[in-house]
C-alpha cells in the first residue's frame, strides 16, 4: 500500500538553529501540496538555540499572516519540547503551554535539568551507562517513567524521535501513549524509530506519525527515510495520523 503524507509536524526555523526562516518553511511544504505544517523550534530549555520567551508573540503574528496568505495550507505554531526532570518535567512554563497550537517533546542533550539530581540521574548516568557498568536496565525503566510523567502532566502530542538520544522500553512508551493518545515519530532525518520499534509498537495500539525534522527549508516535506521505515514495519495508514492512501 502506498502511502502519501500531508502534514509535516516538525520543522525547525531560525528562531532555534533552522536555516531557514517561517515563510521559507511554509513555502515549501505549500508547493509540495502539504495540507497542514507546524514549526516547531527548540524548547526554551534548550543551552545555545532554544527558543526565547520574546520571539513568542512576534512568531505568532508571522503565522496568523501567513495562514492568511497561503489559505490551503494550515500553519501551526508549535514548539519541540525538552524532557528536564524525572518527574516528566519540560522546558515550557505553565503560562506558555496554550501559547502553542501542537507540543511535541524529545529527549535531547543540550538542555538545562530542572535540578541537580535530575541533571545526574536523566543526563550524566545515561552519558556514563555507554562505557561505566550502571545498571541499564534500571536506567531504561527511568527514561521511560521520565516520559510516561511527562505525557500525564501536558497536552504533548507526539514524541519526537523516540529512542534516540537515550534508551527506551518502547513497548511500554507505547502502551502508554495509546492509551493517551500520543503519538510516535518516525523521524524521516534520524531515522528513528528504527523498523524493530514501529513493530513492538504498533502491537501496542500505538498511532504513527511521519516528520522531516527539517532544518533547512530544502528539506521540509522530505518523508522518504521515514515512509520507507514504516513499509518496511507493515504499517498501514490508517495507523499514522498525517498519511492517506495515494
Ligand atoms: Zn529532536
Ligand atoms: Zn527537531
Amino acid at each position: 500500500m502506498k502511502h502519501r503524507i500531508i502534514a509535516d509536524y516538525h520543522t525547525h526555523t531560525r528562531y532555534s538553529h533552522g536555516r531557514g526562516t517561517i515563510e521559507d518553511n511554509v513555502r515549501v511544504a505549500h508547493d509540495l501540496g502539504l495540507k497542514s505544517i507546524a514549526i516547531t523550534d527548540h524548547g526554551f530549555g534548550h543551552i545555545g538555540f532554544g527558543l526565547k520567551y520574546r520571539d513568542i508573540e512576534k512568531m505568532r503574528k508571522e503565522i496568523e499572516s501567513l495562514n492568511q496568505r497561503y489559505p490551503n495550507i494550515d500553519i501551526l505554531l508549535g514548539i519541540e519540547s525538552n524532557l528536564v526532570g524525572l518527574d516528566g518535567t519540560i522546558d515550557i512554563p505553565e503560562n506558555y503551554i496554550d501559547k502553542f497550537d501542537i507540543i511535541l517533546m524529545g529527549f535531547h542533550k543540550a538542555v538545562m535539568p530542572i535540578s541537580f539530581s535530575d541533571a545526574k540521574e536523566l543526563f550524566i548516568k545515561n552519558a556514563l551507562s555507554l562505557f561505566l557498568p550502571i545498571d541499564k536496565g534500571q536506567l531504561r525503566q527511568q527514561n521511560t517513567q521520565a516520559m510516561i510523567n511527562a505525557m500525564n502532566r501536558y497536552p504533548i502530542k507526539i514524541i519526537t524521535h523516540p529512542g534516540a538520544k537515550i534508551d527506551i522500553d518502547s513497548k511500554m512508551l507505547a502502551r502508554h501513549a495509546a492509551k493517551r493518545g500520543v503519538c510516535l515519530e518516525i523521524n524521516a532525518s534520524h531515522g528513528f524509530m528504527t523498523t524493530e520499534y514501529v513493530k513492538i509498537a504498533m502491537r501496542e495500539g500505538a498511532s504513527f506519525v511521519i516528520n522531516s525534522d527539517a532544518h533547512h527549508p530544502s528539506r521540509v516535506g522530505d518523508f522518504h527515510r521515514g515512509i520507507e521505515i514504516a513499509m518496511a514495519a507493515g504499517l498501514e495508514p490508517e495507523q499514522i495520523i498525517n498519511a492517506e492512501i495515494a
